[in-house]
């Protein structure tokens, strides 16, 4: 197999296919500390793209309780295991560098009874009957302190937890479903790196559904054949006619209630690793802040959704999901510095993807100390750019506090 770098593992790794990589990148960062868990982007999603005879199962966004919940039922769990047994080693890492296999790998080492190209498996039908199964269940026995919790955790200790985990396809760099398809009906668009199934190419042999490590691409029994996130491409290409001819976030991104989400476009450079661009919100949060991180980078797809892990999570649990970076994240997020103070308001301000940002400094608000360190208050104002460079939005770290007037006491 020829071999790739992916900067998410910090090495080179064996995929099938040359480096090939798009001009720009459709990626998104999701704060979990944020996610309320009502589904309104899920909903959203449904009823633009999957709401026909056939698609009643096919939820290309959706939002899992974890750590029991999932999408197909034991996705994460399964694979994780399934890699460990196939590469017979573990998954680690050492100063950021992963030691262990990736899906690809794996693959190669794998005995069974028929080859394939990315390690993986195909969900019985009963693991894809439930979009949220074990909804709100939270681990651990109440009142009782479990076990793991007593190293890394340094914060409100929660005896219990579990939290929402946003999903949809990652639109990955290294895409496992690309990888495997024998027709060559799966390719990631130059333009912007969002990946589509070409439905007339498509002969439904599942191998993508099989492939996927994050269970994305879903077959369609109506038409026989397998579709997956198209990351609402006529918005991000600014054709959608409320988008003004203007690149904007897609329906899921857009509706999101808690503003756990803001989306964008990133440059990539010659190796695949993103072009220096350091005002433009996605790249602050996951290159600069770096309190944005991959999801299981571990399998190898270099996956293009990053999220802020929730505070009150275990480690040990948070940097399997996540990888090495959970510690610096963390710490980065719960006492954030000036700059990504002001660069987390810009998250739903506007549904227009914001291309670069600016901060105007305000005065010192407030003062505090916040784990020992003492923490101050700056009500900064940011502004959002669009891609030619136009304000799309303006706002301050204190939010506007405006007063109803009584005559308007009993309305709603
Ligand atoms: S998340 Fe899955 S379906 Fe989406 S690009 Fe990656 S491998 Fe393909
Ligand atoms: S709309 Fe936002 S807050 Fe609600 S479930 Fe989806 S990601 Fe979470």
């Amino acid at each position: 197999m020829p071999k790739v770098f992916n900067w998410q593992l910090g090495r080179r790794m064996s995929y099938p296919y040359e480096a090939a990589f798009p001009k720009r990148q459709f990626a998104f960062v999701f704060n979990l500390n944020r996610c309320i868990g009502c589904q309104t982007c899920t909903m959203a999603c449904k009823s633009t793209w999957t709401f026909s005879k056939g698609q009643e199962y096919m939820w290309w966004n959706n939002v899992e309780t974890k750590p029991y919940g999932g999408y197909p039922q034991f996705w994460d769990v399964k694979i994780l295991k399934m890699l460990e047994e196939a590469s017979g080693e573990t998954q680690r890492w050492e100063n950021g560098v992963y030691q262990g296999k990736t899906i690809f790998e794996a693959a190669e080492r794998r005995v069974g009874p028929q080859p394939q190209r990315v390690l993986g498996y195909l969900p019985t039908d009963e693991e894809w009957r439930f979009p949220n199964i074990y909804e709100d269940t939270p681990v651990g026995e109440p009142g009782k302190p479990m076990e793991f919790h007593k190293e890394g955790v340094s914060l409100p200790e929660h005896k219990t937890w579990f939290f929402y985990l946003a999903r949809l396809c990652n639109h990955c760099t290294y895409p496992g479903c690309l990888a495997a398809c024998p027709r060559q009906a799966i390719y990631k668009r130059p333009e912007d790196g969002i990946v589509l199934i070409d439905q007339e190419r498509c002969r439904g042999y599942r191998k993508c559904v099989e492939a996927c490590p994050y269970k994305k691409a879903m077959y369609r029994a109506s038409t026989r054949v397998s579709e997956k996130c198209i990351a609402c491409y006529p918005r991000v290409e600014g054709k959608d006619p409320e988008t003004g001819g203007v690149p904007m976030e897609t329906r899921c991104m857009a509706s999101c209630i808690g503003q756990i989400r803001l989306q964008g476009l990133v440059r990539l450079d010659q190796d695949g690793g993103w072009a220096e661009d350091r005002y433009n919100p996605i790249y602050y949060l996951v290159k600069v802040a770096k309190v944005a991180l991959p999801l299981y980078p571990q399998f190898g797809t270099a996956p293009n959704g990053y999220y802020i892990p929730p505070r009150w999570v275990p480690r040990g649990y948070l940097k399997q999901m996540f990888g090495p970076g959970v510690d610096a994240a963390i710490e980065s997020y719960r006492a954030p510095s000036r700059e990504l103070l002001a660069v987390l308001q810009l998250f739903r301000r506007t549904n227009r993807i914001i291309f670069r940002y600016e901060i105007q400094e305000g005065p010192k608000v407030y003062e505090t100390v916040i784990h020992g360190k003492p923490f101050s208050l700056y009500n900064d104002t940011v502004i959002g750019y669009g891609e030619g460079g136009q304000e799309l939005v303006r706002t301050q770290v204190e939010e506007p506090f405006h007063v109803r007037p009584n005559s308007h006491q009993n309305s709603i």
